[in-house]
């Protein structure tokens, strides 16, 4: 081999990390491994139990871990190495791993970072009261349910109201516990309108436009004070707390490293390919873009993969770098650059999310020029995507960024 010990490694076995492996080993790329820091591979899915993954790739639903078995079966040439955490990322493809025989630096041609995302938990949000037990995530609830068969509470309450909080209902319900409440700091719940009616269903209030204030208990948590906007304060009894979603991306070694991040987001920046700063790395999935499901990270893994393969065949083309702005609006968007193509007009997609539901045109302006203009209908749960933006070379030269904004212009 040359002084690379791997053509590509990918660092996470998520939905995003396993779609990579398998276009790659596709493609024809033989020396793919892939780090896990974990004992199992499969990410978020391994322990959500529920038939909630696949609609899109398998056209059913189906569990999270059998979601991952028939997704590892598509690339069953790769190598896995688990309790293998990827600690350092350095420039020309060296990166340091942690195995349980001890650390080694090692070079890859190519690095796909697909580490994930986590939820903010208790303390990344600032909830004031002492630290009783029963204070967890949904991740880590369904961690103890469906992986220990254990239950650390009998009634919580659920805090947030995106997919995952529900997806923390249903695990909550697969073990027979009835949450004492839903807290929403907003009028409407931020997942599609009709998972209310599940919490409808299961006789679970949901309470809106209320803030908690804090926890109450000792040892153990008892009960839950809440602001709501009118003014008013009221005690909920629980004897725990699932703080849900809130995602950030699990992108420690991303921010130790070389790599330029978004300021704000504090995201590693990608392109329309996924390819960062350094042209050697890329970062897909939920580390770019927290949280989207499970399908479209897999297939966000299959199109990076397949760049990759082409990459490592023809090299990267002489590019020009043009940032993506959003307004305040618009919560994430993927890519956060462009690399144009000289000469050429480049088609690019735009993925983003909104705060808050709205309804009207989205456009995208090169300058003072619009370049796309859509009527789209969004909710912040739903991933929206504007195909075949066309931007060229010569308008992203004087240094304007490309800009998406929601408004009727
Ligand atoms: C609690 C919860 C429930 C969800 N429920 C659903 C659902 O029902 N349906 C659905 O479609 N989507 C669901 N999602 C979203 C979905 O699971 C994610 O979109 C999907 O798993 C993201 O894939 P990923 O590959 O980007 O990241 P992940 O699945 O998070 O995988 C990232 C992997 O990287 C590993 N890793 C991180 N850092 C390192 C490192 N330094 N070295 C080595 N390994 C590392 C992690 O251990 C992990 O295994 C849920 C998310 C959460 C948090």
């Amino acid at each position: 081999m040359s002084s690379h010990d791997y053509d590509v490694a990918i660092i996470g076995s998520g939905p995003s990390g396993i779609g990579a492996a398998t276009a790659l080993s596709e493609a024809g790329i033989k020396g793919i491994v892939v780090f896990e820091r974990e004992t199992e591979i499969g990410g978020i899915p391994r322990h959500t139990h529920h038939p909630s993954f696949g609609l899109l790739v398998f056209k059913r639903p189906i569990s999270g871990p059998k979601y991952i078995q028939a997704l590892r079966k598509r690339c069953q040439s790769v190598r896995f190495e688990t309790r293998t955490t990827v600690t350092t990322l350095r420039k020309d493809g060296y990166m340091e791993i942690a195995t349980p025989k001890g650390v080694k630096t090692i070079r890859a041609k190519h690095i796909i970072l697909a580490t994930g995302a986590r939820e903010t938990p208790r303390h990344g949000r600032l909830t004031s009261g002492l630290r009783p037990q029963g204070i967890t995530t949904t991740g880590a609830l369904q961690q103890f349910i469906y992986g220990a068969n254990m239950a650390p509470f009998s009634h919580p309450a659920i805090v947030g109201t995106e997919l995952v909080s529900f997806s923390a209902l249903w695990t909550l319900r697969s073990a027979g516990i009835r949450p004492a409440a839903m807290i929403e700091e907003s009028s409407r719940i931020t997942a599609y309108r009709p998972a209310a009616l599940f919490a409808r269903l299961l006789r679970v209030p949901i309470y809106y436009n209320s803030k908690i204030t804090q926890i109450d208990g000792i040892e153990k948590a008892r009960g839950l004070e809440i602001e709501i906007a009118d003014g008013r304060h009221e005690t909920i009894s629980c004897d725990g707390v699932i703080f849900s979603g809130k995602f950030v991306g699990d992108n420690n070694v991303a921010r130790a490293s070389h790599l330029t991040l978004n300021p704000t987001t504090e995201l590693p920046l990608v392109d329309q390919n996924w390819v960062s700063s350094d042209p050697d790395i890329s970062v897909i999935g939920n580390a770019v873009h927290p949280a989207d499901m499970g399908d479209h990270c897999y297939i966000e893994g299959l199109s990076a993969g397949k760049t990759v393969a082409e990459i490592l065949r023809d090299g990267i083309e002489d590019y020009e770098v043009v940032e993506i702005t959003h307004d305040a609006g618009i919560k994430l968007a993927a890519p956060s650059i462009v690399r144009l193509k000289r000469q050429e007009e480049t088609k690019i997609n735009i993925s983003f999310h909104v705060n808050a539901p709205y309804s009207g045109n989205v456009t995208v302006k090169l300058g003072d020029e619009i370049v796309h203009q859509t009527s789209k209908r969004c909710r912040p749960a739903r991933r929206i995507t504007l195909k075949n933006v066309p931007i060229t070379e010569a308008k992203g030269r004087d240094k304007c960024p490309i800009h998406v904004s929601l408004a009727d212009i």
